[in-house]
């Protein structure tokens, strides 16, 4: 990691701040006025202890001893309170920040252009980012706990600085001693302090910086295993089968290696503050004798000796505690601007604002322009030369055999990605200048690989947490779930899969596509896409389906794609898909007929060659 100017960093600084402020308003603010208070109180003790004690041994009379020892104990009691109160609501903020900065990731992920997420380079750099935040705070964590001790410091430095302004000015009337001198060299006594303390912060946190790099790589892979292989039970099968920890083993021994490197510079870690400890006690004898032999010669009363020890050796704190804070800041900036980098990867998907009509009359209509498209770091065309115009209301079929391009041009219909040539139109108009998520609410897709999530049935169906409960079992029912949402005592209410409760329920594959169809009939969008919809079902369901899909997609263009022809047939218009292009167009029967034609061809053969 290469070092940052003090101006970036004032400026990675502030951006963390604001983007605080944006995820977990007030923290930030509650705990600088916490440690406001906090590091003002033991100033305000001392004050009161010096006065007091100074009149005390003045013996001045009772009353204004009293006025002082009211004061402070009214002074503290309220303190006491709002510090409390300050801490009882950071302290919830701060729990919940951790969820915060889970939210900044998921929306940064939400709204990544949807090929990143297959972008290997991407993923390892949100990897990084959130693993930092996670493990030790860096970055956002530590601007929450470093403005508490900025603030801190602060108060010791300024608070030291004023109250140790008379110690200097007050005449002891030995020219020796009142010579500003001495108020250098105790001055410069405290600052050496100080700076030996942050020389062995800084050796530390090169060290630390270079173990952080280390881990990233360590973390992924293990979060690999653990989390996607080891405990994910489609996964888990065939690494049981295979016995495929291998992996893991490799890296645990990566692992020690590098553990024992990084043993030397521990030991080289716990030199520095060891040395920076007997520099800290020299200055602090320096500063003592300096105000006992003022207070020897009379420059002040007993009762000030307390008040100077104290505030010098809190000026040397405030001084250390500062330079710890500004080489801490070197460190989180750095991994802030990882965090940035992060959040900074531009969505090209989002650029368009035009609004998509909504129409009543439900006149859409999608054409396909010589589009060609190559899936990112890849030289193989998916599809080559598409063009295709269908509008709302048609019933479309997309045919082929596997890998000839039907999923692609659903993705691309559905803008997943963008084509490397050509355009798509909606309406006449290129789909990239429309608002992304306005596009994208007028298709309802069910893809091959859907996946539903382990919360209620009605939540899965609604795709929401609130939502219409009528409506969602009535979409259940033109699914074809009716059979076994009416043996669900909890209905809608019943959690899917066991993952979070105990009395969920596992579903078959079967079952699984027809609340997925439902989801994709509950949205209500204009158009709806089916990527082999009945592919798990048994041949009943499967005919149960088709025999009521005009009753199930209504007015809504329905694009399927289908390995099995015979269900094409009552499709108006059938797209023959072979090696990424449109080889034929047409009515069942039109092409049915052709004998030399690629639908005659997937026709005659059995289903089980489509695969090749
Ligand atoms: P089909 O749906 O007809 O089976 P696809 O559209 O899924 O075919 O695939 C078309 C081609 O694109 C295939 O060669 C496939 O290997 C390739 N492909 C599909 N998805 C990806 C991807 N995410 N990255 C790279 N290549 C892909």
């Amino acid at each position: 990691m290469s070092k940052m100017t003090i101006r970036r960093r004032f400026a990675v600084t502030a951006r963390g701040f604001r983007l605080l402020k944006k995820y977990c308003p007030g923290l930030v603010q509650g705990k600088a006025l916490y440690e406001l208070i906090n590091s003002l109180q033991p100033f305000v003790t001392v004050w009161f202890a010096a006065q007091i004690l100074n009149e005390l041994s003045a013996r001045q009379g009772i009353r204004q001893t009293a006025i002082y020892v009211v004061s402070v104990i009214l002074i503290h009691f309220i303190c006491s309170v709002a510090k409390n109160s300050i801490d009882r609501i950071c302290s919830e903020k701060e729990t919940q920040m951790w969820k915060w900065f889970g939210k900044i990731f998921s929306d940064k992920q939400m709204s990544l252009d949807f090929e990143d997420l297959e972008n290997a380079e991407i993923q390892r750099q949100k990897q990084e980012a959130e693993e930092n935040l996670y493990m030790f705070g860096n970055g956002l964590g530590q601007l929450v706990w470093g403005t508490s001790g900025l603030v801190k410091a602060s108060v010791n430095i300024l608070a030291s600085l004023a109250m140790a302004g008379s110690l200097f000015l007050s005449k002891s009337g030995n020219s020796v001693i009142d010579n500003p001198i001495w108020m250098m060299a105790v001055l410069l006594c405290v600052l050496l302090g100080g700076l030996s303390n942050s020389k062995a912060t800084v050796k530390e946190n090169q060290i630390f910086l270079k173990w952080c790099q280390n881990t990233v790589w360590f973390n992924r892979t293990f979060m690999f295993f653990g989390r996607e292989l080891y405990m994910n039970p489609e996964k888990a099968k065939d690494v049981r089968i295979y016995e495929q920890n291998f992996i893991a083993e490799k890296a645990l021994d990566k692992l020690i290696q590098a553990d024992q490197e990084n043993q030397a510079d521990v030991i080289r870690m716990s030199m520095f503050p060891a040395i920076a400890c007997v520099m800290i006690g020299l200055a602090n004898m320096v500063c003592y004798l300096f105000v006992a032999v003022k207070a020897f010669f009379g420059a002040f009363g007993v009762g000030s000796i307390v008040q100077y020890v104290t505030v010098l050796q809190r000026l040397g704190t405030g001084l250390q505690e500062l330079m710890f804070i500004l080489s801490d800041n070197e460190v989180y900036c750095l991994h802030l601007q990882k965090l940035f980098d992060y959040l900074d990867i531009p969505s090209h998907m989002y650029q368009g604002t035009l609004t998509v009509e909504k129409r009543d009359d439900n006149e859409y209509f999608v054409e396909f322009r010589d589009v060609s498209f190559r899936y990112p770091n890849t030289n193989h065309y998916a599809l080559r030369h598409v063009n295709f115009r269908f509008k709302v209301g048609e019933k479309l079929a997309i045919v082929g055999m596997n890998g000839s391009g039907k999923t692609t041009f659903i993705k691309l219909l559905c803008r997943l990605y963008d084509p490397t040539e050509g355009e798509i139109l909606l309406n006449g108009v290129d789909i990239r200048k429309y608002d992304y998520d306005e596009y994208l609410s007028i298709f309802s897709v069910v893809f091959q690989d859907f996946r539903l999530f382990s919360f209620p049935l009605g939540q899965n169906v609604a795709a929401g947490v609130a939502y219409d409960p009528e409506r969602a079992a009535s979409c259940l029912a033109k699914a074809g779930f009716s059979g076994r949402f009416d043996h669900m005592p909890e209905g809608l209410d019943t959690c899917l899969y066991k993952d979070f409760e105990k009395n969920g329920v596992e579903i078959s594959g079967g079952e699984a596509q027809k609340i997925a169809l439902a989801r994709a009939l509950y949205k209500n969008a204009p158009f709806i896409i089916l990527d082999e919809p009945t592919a798990a079902l048994d041949p009943i369901a499967e005919y149960e389906v088709y025999s009521k899909f005009d009753e199930i997609v209504g007015e809504k263009t329905a694009v399927y794609i289908s390995h099995r022809l015979s269900s094409c047939r009552f499709c108006d218009t059938i797209a023959v898909f072979d090696k990424g292009q449109i080889v034929q167009k047409g009515a069942h029967e039109e092409l049915v007929a052709d004998e030399r034609g690629k639908y005659y061809e997937l026709w005659h053969a059995q289903a089980q060659y489509y695969t090749e």
